[in-house]
């Protein structure tokens, strides 16, 4: 694979000399790391005394990843980790496809068993033959980031709503299955690591205590919290209001454990169920669970306006992550900044296209699922040759699925 990782470097370097990079602020007091060919972290405690220091690096090495710190240190470069006397941090918080079960999985992600030489379509875990863990090939589309992205903007809700942060906010492509969400803030960097993991407990509903907000048993009725409520307890309750108005009995008979009949009945007083709650109470349920069928109800309402941001990487406050506006080296596109206006209409294959149009390359594809890229759309491919532009070409000999022709 000489060949195509010098092909990638000699592209990447002259993306860098057209692309001046404005990111990450404070680079004179972030650690940065770099990744070669298909692997990400091969070199951490690099420093930068300047944003033109870090771009003439760029394009004289050309590294395939860089990351820099969440943390800013007085001495960025010193060695070990306690050496480099930290200031204070950015929090990031991850939101990857990858992690998101999608139907589009089932069309581009395919696995083989290591064991038995089974194959198939999707993102599974264990051989479907042999019960042993299988080796997944990972691709991603726009419908898969598109449900990372709505992540992105329900973190946006949550912190404008709960917590009024909205300076310093800052959102990018990962340049591969994600985005990233960076806070600045001042107030945010001045969190200490206790507040951190309560504001992630918030954030992912975690630990909470439904009796603590205010759904307290009351005679044969619920108390719950009233409509001026905020944070968890505002969710829950808007949640609930959806759910009598909207959903089908069925639904809330299967949510709750009951059964239809009663549901249907209980539906039918969905008038006082209402003004119940604008009351602040939740109405008795007839076969006398009214508790257990509430909570339930509730529970089912956290669990889907809960985020999942991943407890160990966004708690870790020595991490190193991708640099906004540099080059992914396992796809070749740009993880590129991204505006609150931008975002709704962003696809990362055609807004994060880091190549000139026009030019083209010949590859052998050795296997790749049906992609669109610019204004185009490949394969699938197998085992075929074919002149692609150089976008494509670069993608897909990034993530090591052709080789030149
Ligand atoms: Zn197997
Ligand atoms: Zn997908």
């Amino acid at each position: 694979m000489q060949l195509e990782q010098d092909f990638l470097k000699k592209n990447f370097s002259d993306f860098y000399k057209k692309n001046f990079i404005e990111d990450p602020p404070e680079p004179e007091q972030r650690e940065f790391g770099i990744g070669e060919f298909g692997r990400k972290i091969t070199q951490r405690h690099l420093s930068f005394s300047s944003l033109q220091d870090f771009n003439y690096f760029l394009q004289k090495e050309t590294p395939f990843f860089v990351s820099c710190s969440t943390a800013l240190y007085s001495q960025p470069a010193a060695r070990p980790m306690q050496a480099k006397g930290f200031l204070q941090g950015d929090i990031v918080y991850e939101f990857d496809a990858d992690d998101i079960k999608t139907p589009c999985k089932q069309v581009h992600d395919s696995w083989k068993c290591p064991r038995c030489n089974a194959e198939g379509k999707g993102a599974i875990e264990l051989c479907t033959e042999c019960g042993t863990p299988v080796k997944v090939e990972q691709w991603f589309c726009e419908e898969c980031l598109g449900e990372a992205k709505k992540q992105i903007f329900e973190l946006k809700e949550f912190l404008e709503n709960d917590f009024a942060f909205t300076e310093g906010i800052s959102i990018n492509f990962s340049g591969s299955a994600g985005f990233h969400f960076h806070l600045r803030g001042k107030g945010i960097r001045q969190l200490k690591q206790a507040a951190r993991i309560e504001l992630l407990d918030f954030l992912t509903g975690a630990n909470l205590d439904l009796g603590a907000i205010g759904f307290v048993e009351n005679g044969k009725s619920l108390d719950c919290p009233k409509p001026s409520a905020l944070g968890w307890a505002q969710k829950i309750m808007s949640g609930l209001r959806d759910l009598v108005e909207n959903a089908p009995s069925d639904k809330i008979a299967a949510i709750a454990g009951v059964r239809d009949s009663n549901a249907k009945k209980f539906l039918e007083k969905k008038q006082r169920i209402l003004e119940g709650i604008e009351k602040g109470m939740l109405f008795p349920f007839p076969t006398k669970k009214t508790r257990e069928f509430w909570l339930a109800l509730a529970k089912f309402v956290v669990e889907k306006k809960k985020l999942d941001i991943d407890r160990q990487t966004s708690m870790d406050l020595n991490k190193i992550i991708r640099v906004p506006g540099t080059i992914h080296g396992g796809t070749g596109f740009i993880a590129k900044k991204i505006s609150w206006e931008e975002l709704k209409k962003f696809n990362a294959f055609t807004d994060a296209l880091a190549f000139p149009q026009g030019k083209t390359v010949r590859v052998l594809i050795d296997k790749a699922p049906k992609f669109n890229l610019g204004s185009e759309s490949f394969g699938p491919f197998q085992n075929s040759e074919a002149e692609l532009p150089l976008n494509a070409v670069v993608f897909l000999v990034a993530k090591q699925a052709a080789k030149l022709a």
